[in-house]
């Protein structure tokens, strides 16, 4: 195996002083394998800082050849900022799941979508709207949706989840969270959601207040896989960045 797909030629790690959080002494030379004049020079200006922020600067001066020396190298300017603003960024992940049911208004996104069963469940079962609520609340540490908005409360019984998940961007930004970015992925055989996926990530960039260049959508099916396939239900998934920093 190592043979055939050999690992690629690192550059020899330089020694670190004693004290992981303390090498501001740095590191002038990574030794190079290979002959390439790799230079890259790691130093961290207010070595502390990044031990407050859990998070190490890298300053790469000259020679940023780290592509040829399959490095990552991160430039920064002030190493302090690149320390607070590593250290303040969140990411999220939501997940939610509602039964197909005839009777019930199908709401994806906040878009009322023809179809011949809906999403059953205590609010409107909007289930992308969710995902993206325990997303935001995942990485805001803040709880999760049956917490905030628990389906045996009865001011939620047919609640718009677009409102809800208003409230949770506000509770988030609260805590003092930038909404940086949201993903979303939701599955469902039927019915074909791309012509609505517009209108759905308009309202969740107006109810997020963030750019709809900030917020994606993308569906699939589970190629009739699943409880998804059998259109039982549909799935969706949402991932987003907080960053609580002065960026
Ligand atoms: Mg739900």
């Amino acid at each position: 195996m190592t043979e055939k797909f050999p690992m690629p030629k690192m550059p020899a790690m330089p020694e670190v002083p004693e004290g992981i959080w303390g090498f501001r002494d740095a590191v002038d030379k990574a030794g190079v394998e290979g002959g390439a004049e790799t230079a890259v020079k790691r130093e961290v200006g207010e070595a502390n800082k990044a031990g407050e922020a859990s998070v190490t600067a890298v300053e790469v001066g000259e020679a940023n050849k780290a592509g040829e020396a399959s490095v990552t190298a991160v430039e920064v300017g002030e190493t302090e900022i690149a320390a607070t603003l590593l250290g303040g960024l969140r990411i999220g992940l939501g997940y939610d799941v509602h039964a197909l049911v005839e009777g019930r208004k199908l709401i994806l996104g906040g878009v009322n979508i023809p179809h011949a069963k809906g999403l059953d469940g205590h609010s409107d079962a909007d289930v992308l709207a969710h995902a993206v609520a325990d997303a935001l609340l995942g990485a805001s540490r803040a709880g999760d949706i049956g917490k905030l908005f628990p389906d045996t409360d009865p001011t939620y019984a047919g609640a718009d989840s677009l409102v809800l998940l208003g409230h949770v961007a506000a509770l988030v930004r609260e805590e003092g969270f930038e909404i940086m970015d949201v993903d979303c992925v939701i599955a469902a055989q039927n019915p074909k959601l791309s012509p609505y996926r517009d209108a759905m990530r308009a309202n969740l960039s107006k109810v997020l207040a963030l750019s709809i260049d900030s917020v994606g959508i993308k569906a699939t099916t589970t190629e009739h896989l699943g409880f998804v396939g059998r259109e039982e239900g549909i799935s969706a998934q949402a991932v987003c960045l907080l960053c609580r920093c002065s960026c």
